[in-house]
């Protein structure tokens, strides 16, 4: 099977899973993970009533069946066609009503009559269906209901998610974090587990200096109680996905620190990635677990790279957000993006002049061409390499180019252990191919430390 294949074939094998926060549906997906991709993860738990932080871990919610039959006895909404059509966490239900008291439990999209909307009810004991709007204006539309829901909350349950961990040569980690709670919604936020375990793939075959550490948690109380349980010390940043293969533009959303390696090395991957421009949304405390890895005890900075961002498709949240939503050559275009990400997170550091004092002398070093007078006629000297850098590190051999001239010259000036590769980048206006390039030249040369 090629790529392509291969990640179509997760999608629709996951798509049909009734997930939720707790529950059979996220084991039947970690098992499925575990089976096919992550071989070395980890199931971890939290037993339900649990205190983790502010919050209590919610019973363990399972349902087996629920319909809703019309006064002919047709049954009129079926959990088994969807699972979409049952507000996730609802309590069990068997009694016939009138419309009123149904229409307070039934919810639909009113602007949307053809979908079904995605609805929970994780802290609020109730009950309730989701179905298309156009139901209600249909003939089949007749009192009296008979509402039936077979669901089960055990309080002797538990929270689980899942954790992998790439080892890298030094401890400092960086978090992968993906959420695993919705049911039969593809791009949010099927896609982002189906991402997590192909970059994963990806990273596994590479020597990191980083470890990595793939986290795969029900949203918001999962990211809480495995933050509640995690050692953090070694965390320096990290990357929530989400919405990853829409067919909208490549969007970034920035983690809190806009002058954080982490946000940094994301728009510069995106512009090595990319030839047209993308949607930046700066940070905000809104939208997936960045909430609670940004919160001032962690403060972990996690930006996000979208393609089709929550909030911002009409699909969101409800049954249009399927498999013909999104494309798997969608997925494979973020799945390189990360890559390219990663390979720039690979190269981070802080270079520092081993003397500070002037100009080194870059000629006897073969750093500078030997035929004076050619500097800033990069026209004769450029044989540009533009995005051969792929791999990690830096490129043990180069051609010295006008750009990597004007590159050493920077670093001369700035590398003095206060400014990332990253950030002189950005200063110089120089791409960061280049300036990697040079940093390994010099490096090679011991004009320079890497902090
Ligand atoms: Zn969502």
């Amino acid at each position: 099977m090629d790529l392509e294949q291969r990640v179509l074939k997760v999608f629709s094998d996951l798509f049909p899973i009734n997930r939720s926060l707790t529950g059979k549906g996220v084991e039947e997906t970690f098992n499925y993970l575990i089976e096919k991709f992550l071989p070395n993860s980890k199931i971890n738990s939290i037993p339900s009533g649990t205190k983790a932080y502010d919050w209590i871990v919610p019973e363990e919610w399972n349902i087996k069946d629920a319909y809703v039959l019309n006064g002919l006895g047709e049954k009129i909404i079926d959990f088994k066609e969807s699972n979409l059509h049952v507000m996730s966490y609802s309590k069990s239900i068997n009694k016939t009503i009138d419309a009123k008291e149904l229409l307070q439990h039934l919810h639909t999209l009113p602007n949307y009559p053809d979908r079904i909307p995605y609805r929970t009810t994780y802290y609020n004991k109730n009950w309730g269906f989701c179905c298309k709007h156009e139901l209600l204006e249909s003939d089949k539309f007749i009192p009296p209901f008979k509402v039936f829901i077979d669901s089960e909350h055990n309080s002797n349950g538990s929270l689980k998610w899942l954790e992998c961990v790439k080892k890298g040569s030094t401890k400092k980690e960086i978090i992968i974090s993906t959420y695993c709670c919705h049911p039969s919604l593809a791009n949010d936020n099927l896609s982002g587990i189906v991402l997590s375990v192909f970059l994963y793939e990806y990273l596994s075959s590479l020597d990191t200096k980083f470890t990595y550490r793939l986290v795969i948690a029900p949203e918001t109380i999962g990211a809480i109680s495995f933050l509640s349980k995690a050692k953090t010390k070694n965390i320096i940043g990290g990357m929530v996905l989400s919405c990853v293969a829409g067919p909208d533009k490549i969007s970034l959303k920035e983690g809190f620190n806009v002058n954080h390696f982490m946000n940094k090395s994301a728009h510069m991957a995106i512009k090595q990635h990319l030839n047209s421009d993308y949607i930046v949304y700066p940070f905000a405390p809104d939208g997936s677990d960045e909430r609670q890895y940004s919160s001032p005890g962690f403060k972990i900075v996690t930006p996000s790279i979208h393609k089709s961002k929550y909030y911002e498709y009409d699909e969101y949240h409800t049954s249009a957000d399927n498999l013909d939503y999104v494309n798997p050559a969608f997925l494979i275009e973020t799945l390189e993006l990360h890559k390219t990400w990663i390979s720039l997170l690979e190269t981070f550091c802080y270079p520092k002049r081993k003397n500070m004092f002037c100009e080194f002398q870059l000629g006897r070093r073969d750093l500078y061409p030997q035929v004076g007078g050619t500097l800033n006629q990069s026209a004769h000297l450029d044989s540009d390499k533009g995005n051969e850098y792929r791999n990690f590190g830096f490129n043990k051999n180069i051609d010295i180019t006008g750009k990597h001239l004007n590159a050493f010259n920077w670093l001369m000036h700035l590398a003095d252990g206060s400014n990332s590769n990253f950030d002189i980048a950005e200063k110089s206006g120089i791409e960061i191919v280049i300036i990697n390039q040079s940093i390994e030249a010099m490096f090679q040369r011991d004009l320079l430390e890497l902090l």
